[in-house]
């Protein structure tokens, strides 16, 4: 079956972490001047302002910080993928990005936070791969 939900469209500086997700490899940006990790991908640092930006490969684990069970699917291309799992992962590296999780029940007793989680890369075109994540 088509993937029937909304695609990213990369832009410039969006780019390299899609082509990463589409090679297997999660990717975010580190800031060269103050060493903090970057995401959603940035030209310029939200730390500290640097253009000094750096993409490095992650290691695909992480937490999850914050994550809530959606019954309704808004909007209306997710309605029939509900009951689902949105949630704020933050990454061994020290970003954090907001994902759906997988492979484990969507309920409120099933996933918690501080839950350890791996990434899963679903390749839902031929051109497009998304980062989910499961319990590792
Ligand atoms: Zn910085």
């Amino acid at each position: 079956m088509a993937y029937d939900k909304p695609l990213p469209v990369p832009d410039p500086v969006t780019r390299p972490f899609w082509d990463g997700l589409k090679a297997h490899e999660l990717r975010v940006q580190r800031c060269r001047d103050c060493n903090d990790a970057v995401f959603y991908p940035r030209a310029v640092c939200p730390h500290c302002g640097s253009r000094n930006l750096a993409w490095t490969v992650c290691s695909g684990r992480g937490t999850v910080h914050a994550f809530t069970i959606a019954h309704r699917g808004t909007p209306a291309a997710f309605r029939s993928a509900a009951p689902y799992v949105v949630a704020m992962v933050e990454l061994e590296e020290g970003a954090r990005l907001m994902t759906n999780l997988v492979e484990v029940e969507p309920s409120p007793e099933a996933v918690r936070i501080g839950m350890p989680v791996e990434i899963v890369f679903d390749d839902v075109t031929d051109t497009v791969t998304l980062a989910k994540f499961r319990p590792r």
